[in-house]
């Protein structure tokens, strides 16, 4: 009986040799080298995981990062400092990277917007609006007031108005670009955060359509760019802004009948309206 026991002990404790002996050779031989610096960028990056590099998640950017396919200044939400750790780890020149806004190139809301004579009822949601009958208003190129880019937002930094229009918060605003990405009418657009004049309209109807359909609409009139050298371009119907060429100083503001070009905080109105009473 002791034999027997002796034998079996002898026998496990064989075994457990050969298979632990076996674990270590195919350790050695099977393991995946990961290069040390993908674990120190993932621990430098703020781990918000939200895709605003364009990768999967904070440590898929750094595995990218590492393996050259992704730049040390990738990451919107780290900004400056972050992109200068990156840099550090790499052995690399962060150079300087420019913080970027969402900005809502569409200022047709509830009271600007011509509404369709039927109404949408289907699910509130940009993307289903897009599919189903192009949401409740007439034009089919400005915001639909779903609010897909609120929900898209992971650090709560856009809401929508009272207006039904969607505003930008900049002070909890990452710059990640979620938003510009959900908004399947692309009146979102990211921009860098000091850049102030742009066109407030995606629509490319013809100038009487594009009147009829909102009273913000850029018609397409071509006056901006006539007076602009080159700082504006009209394509299909709409004003776009050449920020390589812009000149502020030659942008007729005041001859934009329906502001369609003007400052973000909205100072040509003021300006005009100045104007207007030195006039009278
Ligand atoms: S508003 Fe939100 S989703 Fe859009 S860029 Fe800013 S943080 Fe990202
Ligand atoms: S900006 Fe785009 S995503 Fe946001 S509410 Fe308007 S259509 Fe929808």
């Amino acid at each position: 009986m002791e034999d027997v026991l002796l034998i079996a002990i002898a026998t496990m404790g064989g075994l457990g040799f050969i298979f632990a002996g076996g674990l270590a050779i195919a350790d050695k031989k099977l393991r995946v080298y990961e290069d040390p610096k993908i674990a120190q960028i993932n621990e430098a990056l703020p781990g918000a995981n939200c895709g605003g590099c364009g990768y999967a998640g904070c440590y898929d950017f750094a595995v990218n990062v590492v393996g050259g396919k992704a730049s040390v200044t990738g990451c919107p939400v780290g900004g400056e400092d972050c992109a200068q750790d990156i840099a550090n780890i790499m052995g690399v020149d962060a150079g300087s990277s420019v913080k970027l806004l969402p900005r809502i190139l569409c200022k047709g809301g509830h009271q600007e917007a011509v509404e369709k004579m039927v109404e949408y009822y289907g699910p509130l949601s940009c993307s289903a609006m897009t599919i189903v009958s192009g949401g409740d208003k007439q034009c089919y190129y400005g915001c639909l007031g779903g609010g897909d880019c609120v929900e898209a937002c992971p650090f709560n930094a856009m809401v929508m108005n009272d207006n039904g229009l969607p505003e930008v918060i900049e002070e909890l605003c990452t710059g990640c670009g979620n938003c510009e990405k959900a908004c399947p009418r692309n009146v979102i657009e990211m921009h860098p955060a000091d850049r102030q004049i742009f066109v407030f309209c995606k629509n490319h109807d013809d100038p009487k359509k594009a009147k009829d359909v909102c009273t913000v609409s850029c018609m397409g009139c071509g006056i901006c760019a006539r007076k602009s050298d080159g700082g504006v371009e009209m394509v299909d119907n709409l004003a776009v802004i050449n920020y390589d060429h812009l000149d502020t100083d030659k942008i007729p503001f005041d001859k934009c009948k329906t502001h369609a070009i003007g400052f973000l905080d909205g100072r040509e109105k003021k300006l005009l309206e100045i104007k207007e009473e030195q006039k009278n």
